[in-house]
């Protein structure tokens, strides 16, 4: 393969409710396993809504209008998640909790399965939505209503962030892809010094790609699409990125969202929060941040800015 003696070591697994995989270049066998337990340990200690005891659960449990004592990193996911939800007029919010649990759209096996919420039953859980009664000095928090946070729109870049510190400390590893579902890491080099190629997927047809992105270096790639998570009720399908200004799934003029970041958490929180500004706005936000975006819009078009041009390749 003109990989020399470069070894390569790869990995599968279920991680954060979804598929996971890693090519690692010049790593050991135990890299692979270090890895997806980083991944899980920050799921069950930190981020998950649903693991009881984890960092997250504990601030929803918690009674209105009392002071709790946050971890440094959950902090600074807070305060990016608070400035995204207002670059992003709202439409990007960390405390949808209790209107995710209401639509029950990710329901897990041997969960209750979905039904249509009425549209009191989300008037009355939107009240319980925002940032606003979320108010955090330093690293204490106090709820001023009872919101319910909901991290799912930044988990998975959460973890490849947490990935590429793993890898720049395992100094013989000079290359990498990890993919997390929707979201994707490119390390380093790959031995034989081609580009990352890293699939868009076609979300009128999930089996096929519309293309794919060339990456050389690190970068982070993350999708959002309707076709991702979705349940189907009198046959309308719902996905499951709500847009906080109605309480139902997004309808936007766009499929899905692909934004390149060189910070993991930033292309996941933009992804979602494109995804539901739509083109226009959506690419205003990108820019902000300086991160690459490509939409596939409505009618199938692709759309993207000038700077994500030189990366993609139409199929
Ligand atoms: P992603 O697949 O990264 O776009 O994230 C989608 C997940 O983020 C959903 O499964 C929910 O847990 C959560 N979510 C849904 N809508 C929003 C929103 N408007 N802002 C922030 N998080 C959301
Ligand atoms: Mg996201």
């Amino acid at each position: 393969m003109g990989c020399g003696t470069t070894r390569v070591r790869e990995g599968s697994g279920v991680v954060m409710g979804t598929s996971g995989s890693m090519r690692l270049y010049g790593a050991e066998e135990a890299d692979i396993e270090t890895l997806w337990s980083l991944v899980r340990t920050l799921e069950n200690k930190t981020l998950s809504r649903r693991v009881e005891g984890s960092e997250v659960w504990k601030v929803n449990q918690a009674p209105v209008n009392t002071t709790i004592e946050l971890s440094e990193k959950l902090t600074d996911y807070l305060q990016v998640g608070e400035e995204v939800s207002e670059k992003s007029e709202g439409t990007f919010d960390l405390s949808l909790g209790n209107l995710i649990t209401l639509w029950n759209i990710d329901a897990q096996v041997g969960e209750e399965q979905p039904v249509l919420p009425t549209q009191e039953e989300i008037e009355k859980n939107l009240e319980q939505v925002g940032m606003k009664y979320v108010s955090l000095e330093g690293t204490k928090l106090v709820k001023q209503e009872s919101v319910c946070l909901d991290l799912g729109a930044v988990g998975k870049g959460i973890a490849l962030d947490e990935i590429k510190v793993y890898l720049e400390q395992r100094k013989g590893i000079q290359g990498a892809i990890v993919s997390l579902g929707g979201s994707v890491l490119t390390y380093g080099n790959k031995p034989d010094a081609t580009a990352y190629k890293v699939a868009i997927v076609n979300p009128q047809n999930t089996g096929e790609t519309i293309g794919f992105l060339s990456l050389t270096g690190s970068h982070f790639v993350s999708t959002s699409g309707g076709y991702e998570r979705y349940i189907e009720l009198n046959n309308k399908r719902y996905h499951h990125i709500l847009d906080p200004r109605t309480g139902y799934p997004s309808d936007s003029d766009v499929l899905s969202v692909t934004i390149v970041s060189d910070s993991g958490y930033l292309s996941d929180a933009l992804s979602t929060a494109c995804f539901v500004l739509g083109k226009e706005k959506g690419l205003k936000l990108a820019g902000e941040y300086q991160a690459q975006i490509l939409f596939v819009m409505k009618d199938g078009s692709i759309e993207m800015s000038s700077d994500m041009e030189p990366l993609f390749t139409a199929k």
